[in-house]
């Protein structure tokens, strides 16, 4: 069985742009405004031989505004139960949200292997707001750039790990 891959956050964060680097596919519709890849997807990744599948997600439905379980699609409750690990996606220019805090909330109830990958962090990766999303309670921040590819070997080399 190959190991899979949940991509996880509020939208436009960067997953989809995860997905395809992950992927090197372009089936993910990557948007450039919030909210447009609604479903799961599915796709296939390679890192030092070893295979593993990736589930894109479309994050939060955003007109839905109360509650984690309402808001959260519940694709996304699929592809996390699916997944061997997540990969919770915060967005470093934007900064911490309600929304990430919501994510972190389910998450840790999820009881998965998450790692939080801290995306848009091409040239900042040593920027102390990295380390503001600690708050998050999710361990330690991982500065990646899904656009340009920084970070996402070792980001791989966590969520594989041991599988
Ligand atoms: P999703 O809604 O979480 O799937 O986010 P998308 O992958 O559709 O990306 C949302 C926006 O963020 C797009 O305009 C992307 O080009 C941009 N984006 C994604 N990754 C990066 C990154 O690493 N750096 C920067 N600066 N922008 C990014
Ligand atoms: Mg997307």
């Amino acid at each position: 069985m190959k190991p899979v891959i949940a991509l996880v956050g509020r939208p436009n964060v960067g997953k989809s742009t995860l997905f395809n680097r992950l992927t090197k596919s372009r089936d993910a519709i990557v948007a450039d405004y919030a909210g447009l890849t609604r479903d799961r997807h599915y796709g296939e990744g390679r890192v030092s031989g070893r295979e593993f599948i990736v589930i894109d997600t479309g994050g939060f439905e955003p007109d839905c505004s109360s509650g984690i379980f309402q808001e959260m699609a519940k694709q996304t409750r699929q592809a996390v139960a699916e997944a061997d690990a997540v990969i919770f996606v915060v967005d470093l220019r934007a900064g911490l949200s309600g929304q990430d805090h919501d994510i972190a909330q389910y998450l840790r109830g999820a009881n998965k292997r998450v790692l939080l990958a801290v995306n848009k962090a091409e040239g900042m990766s040593e920027s102390p707001l990295v380390s503001e999303f600690y708050e998050l309670g999710m361990g330690e921040p991982i500065p990646v750039s899904s656009a340009h590819g920084q970070g996402i070997r070792s980001l791989l080399d966590m969520a594989l790990e041991g599988f």
